[in-house]
């Protein structure tokens, strides 16, 4: 079998991976950029998530414990640095004491290991510099060089006999009896089936696929900044707010990467392009698109005082200084320095509603991964499993 992968990202690059090495098949990964891994793999928090919010018996819930153990196997074989720094979930007032304890019971319920439940005094033990009434730790949840992982699963598909193709843009999909002819930068390729993994790029590529579909892609910059110098001394590891669960996003928080960089953020700001990574970034196609949608409409009606909230506070060197402030009280402004952000590819339905579950599409001979946000990337190894595993994706 022939197999076409549209996305050189950490999800396509798995997927890939896992059709040549269960399957046999002859895998050809197109992505229009000039190195793998260059849009959100390249641009997050870094952050192996252990598990801890999502929906119990959700695909989130399942694939990403499991994604975890696959990872962490995964970067131990091909030495990836990969470092379980242990995270805390911070309540700050009394009025969060119960979303906290949410917390600690959709973890247990998921089956995170090592999950405590931790008073002022002992959150300090772990955090010396970060305050708060309460904790939620998880000592397993890692930080991982995401990007390197992709170069290897595309270093995984060469050997076994497959070819990542970049700077390849994919500009027109048909599906024929046989198979799905498609134009990628100036070349014609033929495949038997086509595995769609392309973050930003989804709705484009689907559209091409006479897919359209009831969800489309919105994109949300994260931004974020990161602690100079000595200040990076004042987090030993992730220090998250008790999220609010009306949002996918897990508010702004305290990462340490795995270069030694500790990041402050991510907010989450409507993009103006699908490639939005700063206010300068606008493409009037993409707006008219995004805007055009329903569901953009309907999520904006619902939440417009969140979401100009987060535009006023966006690049507000203070608005990040005082979420950061709240757990870490020592930051000051001379702390925080900007540096670069991402942009989530976040499905949004008809009636406004967030996609929160990873959503799979197959649409004739072509496979659709919908909706890939965090933790997608701690995910990836077992969502390709997933994807392969589904009867209906590679029947002949
Ligand atoms: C700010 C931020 C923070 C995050 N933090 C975390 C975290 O800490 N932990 C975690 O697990 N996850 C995190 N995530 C989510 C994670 O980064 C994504 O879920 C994951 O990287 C998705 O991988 P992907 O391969 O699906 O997408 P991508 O990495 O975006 O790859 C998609 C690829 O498709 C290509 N493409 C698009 N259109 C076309 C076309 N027409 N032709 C050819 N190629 C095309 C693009 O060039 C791109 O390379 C975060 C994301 C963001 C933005």
């Amino acid at each position: 079998m022939n197999v076409g992968v549209v996305g050189a990202g950490i999800v396509g690059l798995a997927v890939a991976r896992e059709v040549a090495r269960t399957r046999g098949a002859r895998v050809t990964v197109l992505d229009k950029e000039d190195r793998v891994g260059a849009h959100q793999t390249g641009h997050n928090s870094g952050v192996v998530h252990a598990g801890i919010y999502y929906q119990p018996g959700s695909l989130k819930a399942r694939l990403c414990r499991e994604g975890v153990a696959l990872l962490r196997q995964y970067c131990a074989e091909h030495r990836i640095p990969y470092e379980e720094v242990g995270k805390l979930v911070v309540a700050s007032t009394s009025a969060e004491r119960a979303g906290l304890r949410r917390i600690a019971e959709r973890a247990r319920a998921n089956g995170v290991p090592g999950i405590a439940e931790l008073d002022a005094l002992a959150l300090r033990e772990i955090e010396p510099d970060t305050v708060g009434v309460a904790a939620v730790h998880s000592p397993h949840t890692a930080i991982a060089d995401f990007p390197a992982v992709a170069r290897r699963l595309a270093e995984d598909v060469a050997s076994s006999g497959g070819s990542v193709l970049l700077s390849h843009p994919v500009r027109a999909l048909r599906e024929t009896a046989s198979g799905v002819d498609v134009l990628a930068g100036r070349r014609k390729l033929g495949f038997d089936r086509l595995i769609v993994c392309a973050g930003l790029g989804t709705d484009t590529v689907a559209r091409m696929a006479g897919a359209a579909g009831d969800v489309r892609i919105v994109p949300f910059r994260g931004e974020y900044y990161a602690l100079a110098g000595a200040a990076r001394d004042l987090v030993r590891g992730l220090i998250y707010p008790v999220p609010d669960p009306r949002y996918p996003f897990l508010g702004v928080h305290l990462t340490r990467r795995i270069d030694g960089e500790v990041l402050v953020g991510p907010n989450a700001v409507m993009a103006l392009a699908l490639e939005g990574y700063s206010w300068g970034d606008v493409d009037l196609g993409d707006l008219r698109r995004i805007l055009a949608w329903e569901g953009t409409r309907r999520l904006a009606a619902r939440h417009w005082r969140t979401g100009v909230r987060e535009v006023l506070g966006s690049l507000a060197k203070r608005s990040f200084l005082k979420a950061a402030r709240r757990y870490v009280p020592a930051l000051t402004g001379a702390d925080l320095v900007r540096t670069a952000g991402g942009v989530r590819a976040q499905a949004v339905a008809r009636d406004g509603g967030m996609l929160d579950d990873f959503a799979i599409d197959v649409h004739g001979r072509v496979v659709l991964l919908r909706n890939a946000p965090s933790p997608a990337a701690t995910s990836s190894l077992a969502i390709a499993r997933h994807i392969v595993g589904l009867t209906s994706v590679l029947a002949s």
